[in-house]
């Protein structure tokens, strides 16, 4: 089974692939995840990426739509994978269908996380995010300092560098204008299932889990 979680940054797409890849007993690949892992390693693709995360511009679709593919197709993600983060254009939607169907494989179902705007101004800026598992921790009082260690693994927490209020203005701009319009794409195709992304995030994934197993029987 192949699910794709669709949102702005900020939408909780993250926090929620997580919890549904364990659930379902599924793989998690998160694209932001993969990038940041190599600019860390500091490898050729982290070179290359670097500076398009900085600016919260997208990393150019030659670049991304190749270390997904090779990612999706690691035996772990033979029992389903959960994509979260990708695709974020239309030319990456195309790609992945294209691909997908040579494999005689396609896209089960699509989980569009609503959001407003002004909520994920807010969650972004006072985010911060364990260096170890990645998990994100909301800070309600965005003046505070990164601080503190990660509730999940006791790793240490640090304010992603995209997580200023400038860079978060451009990545919601690129939201807005590349990666909205895959609702419809996705909507036209029936596949689309939207979730009030605001309450409790044990309801949202709960809600997720109703839209994954209408109309499909959980693995
Ligand atoms: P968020 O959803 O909070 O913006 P991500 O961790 O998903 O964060 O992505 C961080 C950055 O990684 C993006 O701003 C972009 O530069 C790059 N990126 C992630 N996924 C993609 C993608 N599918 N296509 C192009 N660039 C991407
Ligand atoms: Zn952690």
């Amino acid at each position: 089974m192949y699910i794709v979680v669709l949102g702005a940054p900020g939408a909780g797409k993250g926090t929620q692939a997580v919890a549904i890849a364990r659930e379902m007993e599924m793989a998690h690949i998160a694209s932001g995840d993969l990038f940041r892992q190599a600019v860390e390693r500091g490898d050729e693709l982290g070179v290359r990426v670097k500076g398009y995360m900085a600016s919260g511009a997208l990393v150019p679709d030659e670049i991304t739509i190749k270390m997904i593919m090779q990612r999706v197709a690691a035996a772990d993600c033979d029992n389903g994978v959960i994509l979260d983060g990708f695709p974020r254009n239309l030319q990456q939607a195309e790609a992945l269908d294209a691909d997908l169907k040579k494999k005689n494989k396609k896209i089960d179902r699509v989980l569009y996380i609503d959001v407003p705007e002004e909520e994920l101004v807010r969650r972004l800026i006072g985010r911060r995010v364990c260096r170890d598992c990645q998990k994100p921790h909301c800070n309600s009082n965005s003046q505070k300092k990164p601080e503190g260690k990660c509730r999940y693994c006791g790793g240490e927490l640090y304010q992603r560098p995209d997580d200023n209020a400038e860079t978060v203005a451009k990545r919601l701009k690129v939201y807005f204008a590349e990666t909205m319009p895959l609702i419809e794409y996705y909507r036209r195709q029936g596949k689309l299932a939207e979730v009030d992304g605001q309450g409790s995030v044990e309801d949202i994934t709960e809600k997720m889990l109703d839209a994954i197993g209408s109309g499909i029987i959980k693995k």
